[in-house]
C-alpha cells in the first residue's frame, strides 16, 4: 500500500507534495494538539479525521482530543452555535456554569498534554476557555472558527471573546466571519479528502444499490440535501422547494442527515421535517448512522442536483462533496456556500424556497447545461477545495505563527 501522501500525489501531482514536505521540514517532532466536542458528525470531525493522520504522516506529532460534557453543556453551546450565527438566544447562568464546568475538567483531564504542544488548536467555541486551564503552556494556541460570525447575537460573542482574545491567533473561513481580535489573524477555507469514503470513486453498482437500499425510483430525477437537522440547514425550505417544482415535473427528494453528538436540537428539528414530509412516497427522510460515509458518497453520486439551502453556513462541506462528485449545486446565499457556488457557473445561489425550485426547474429542464455546471464544479473543487492546499495553509501558519516579529522567513 502506498503511504497517504503519495496516494495524494496521484490526484494533485508530485510538486504539491514536495512543497508540504519542505513546509513541514522545520515542524518536524513538533506536538501538535487539535481539540474539539465531537468525534463524529458535522464538517469539523470530518476534517480533523483526515488532517490528523496527514500531519503525522508528514513527521508532526499530532493527537486528537474531544472534550465531552453533559446536557446542559451541550444545550449551552448549541445556544452559542445559534446565538454566534445571529439568532437572539438567552443562556440561563446554569448552562454557562454548565459550560465553565466541563472546560474545568477536562483541562484537569487534558493539562499534561496541552500544556507541552508545541500547537494547540481548539476548533469552534466548546473547547475555548482551555487556554485558561494551562496557566504552564509553552506552546502556540489557534482558535479555529468554523462557524458563520459575520452577525452574532452581541451578548454571546461578548462572553466568548473573553476567552478566545488571549490566543495567540485565530483562524476564519472567510473575511466576512472575522471579528477584530487583538491577535494575528487568518484566512483559511475547509476542504475535502477526495481518498475518503465519502469522497472516492465509486463503483456503477454501489451507486445503482442506494436506489433500492432506501427505496429510491432511479427512474426520477433525484434532488438531494444531506445535513445535520438543524434549522440553519432550511430542511423545511427544501421541501417548499420540492414540492414547487413537483407541480411541474415528477421529482423526487431525499433528506438524509444524522445526529452530531454534541447537536442536542437534531430530533426536535427532525420531528418536525417527517411532519413536514407527511406520507409522500417521493419525500424519502433518511436518518443515516455516524459512519455512513459510502451511503453518503452513493447518495451524493446518485444525484440529479444537490441542495444546500443553509440559510447561515460556516462552510459547507456537504457543497464541496457534491460538487467534487460533479453535481451542481442549488445553495442557499450565505457564508462560505458563497465562496464555492459561483452563480451560474458551478450551481445556483437562493434565498427563498420559490429561487431554490425555480433552479431546480431550470436545470430538470436544461440538461446539458446541468452537466456543464457539474463539471464547472468538480473543476473549482480540483483547484481550491482539496485537502492538500487546507494542509499548506496550516502548515504555513505554523511556521509564521513561530516566526512571531521576523519580516521574511527564508525556507
Ligand atoms: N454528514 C454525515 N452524515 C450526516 C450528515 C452530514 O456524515 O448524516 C457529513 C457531511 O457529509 C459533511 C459533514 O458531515 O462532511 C457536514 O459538514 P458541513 O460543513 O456541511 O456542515 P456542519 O454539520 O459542520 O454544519
Amino acid at each position: 500500500m502506498n503511504s497517504l501522501l503519495e496516494q495524494y500525489a496521484a490526484i494533485v501531482g508530485d510538486t504539491v507534495i514536495d512543497q508540504l514536505k519542505q513546509l513541514a521540514r522545520p515542524l518536524a517532532g513538533m506536538k501538535i494538539v487539535h481539540v474539539n466536542s465531537t468525534r463524529e458528525g458535522g464538517g469539523v470531525a470530518e476534517i480533523l479525521s483526515w488532517l490528523v493522520p496527514l500531519k503525522q504522516e508528514l513527521g508532526l506529532e499530532t493527537e486528537w482530543e474531544v472534550i465531552g460534557g453533559d446536557k446542559d453543556f451541550y444545550q449551552c453551546t448549541k445556544k452559542f452555535h445559534n446565538g454566534l450565527q445571529g439568532n437572539p438566544v438567552l443562556i440561563p447562568p446554569a448552562q454557562l456554569r454548565a459550560y465553565e464546568r466541563t472546560n474545568e475538567e477536562n483541562g484537569e483531564r487534558l493539562r499534561q498534554t496541552l500544556e507541552a504542544a508545541d500547537f494547540v488548536f481548539i476548533h469552534d467555541p466548546q473547547p475555548a476557555p482551555l487556554l485558561q486551564m494551562c496557566p504552564g503552556r509553552k506552546g502556540k494556541w489557534v482558535w479555529r472558527c468554523h462557524i458563520d460570525l459575520s452577525h452574532p447575537h452581541r451578548a454571546v460573542w461578548k462572553y466568548l471573546r473573553g476567552f478566545v482574545a488571549s490566543y495567540d491567533a485565530s483562524i476564519w473561513s472567510l473575511a466576512d466571519f472575522a471579528q477584530p481580535l487583538p491577535h494575528p489573524l487568518y484566512l483559511i477555507a475547509p476542504s475535502i479528502d477526495p481518498l475518503s469514503q465519502k469522497n472516492i470513486g465509486l463503483s456503477a453498482d454501489e451507486v445503482n444499490r442506494v436506489y433500492e437500499q432506501y427505496g429510491i425510483n432511479p427512474d426520477l430525477p433525484l434532488i438531494t440535501q444531506i445535513s445535520r437537522f438543524d434549522y440553519f440547514k432550511d430542511p423545511l425550505g427544501v421541501i417548499q422547494a420540492y414540492r414547487m417544482v413537483k407541480e411541474f415535473s415528477p421529482v423526487q427528494l431525499v433528506l438524509a442527515g444524522g445526529g452530531a453528538a454534541d447537536d442536542p436540537e437534531g430530533e426536535e428539528v427532525l420531528r418536525e421535517v417527517q411532519a413536514a414530509a407527511g406520507d409522500d412516497p417521493d419525500i424519502h427522510v433518511l436518518l443515516l448512522p455516524a459512519d455512513a460515509h459510502r451511503e453518503i458518497n452513493a447518495l451524493q453520486r446518485a444525484s440529479t442536483i444537490c441542495v444546500q439551502k443553509s440559510t447561515r453556513e460556516g462552510f459547507g462541506l456537504t457543497v464541496t462533496e457534491a460538487m467534487w462528485k460533479g453535481k451542481p449545486v442549488i445553495g442557499g446565499d450565505t457564508g462560505g456556500i458563497r465562496l464555492q457556488v459561483i452563480n451560474h457557473h458551478t450551481g445556483f445561489l437562493v434565498n427563498t424556497p420559490e429561487g431554490a425550485a425555480l433552479r431546480i426547474r431550470y436545470l430538470l429542464k436544461n440538461r446539458r447545461k446541468l452537466e456543464d455546471m457539474g463539471r464547472k464544479a468538480n473543476e473549482f473543487v480540483y483547484q481550491n477545495f482539496l485537502v492538500t492546499r487546507h494542509l499548506r495553509e496550516y502548515l504555513t501558519l505554523m511556521i509564521a505563527t513561530m516566526q512571531e516579529g521576523v519580516e521574511r522567513i527564508e525556507m
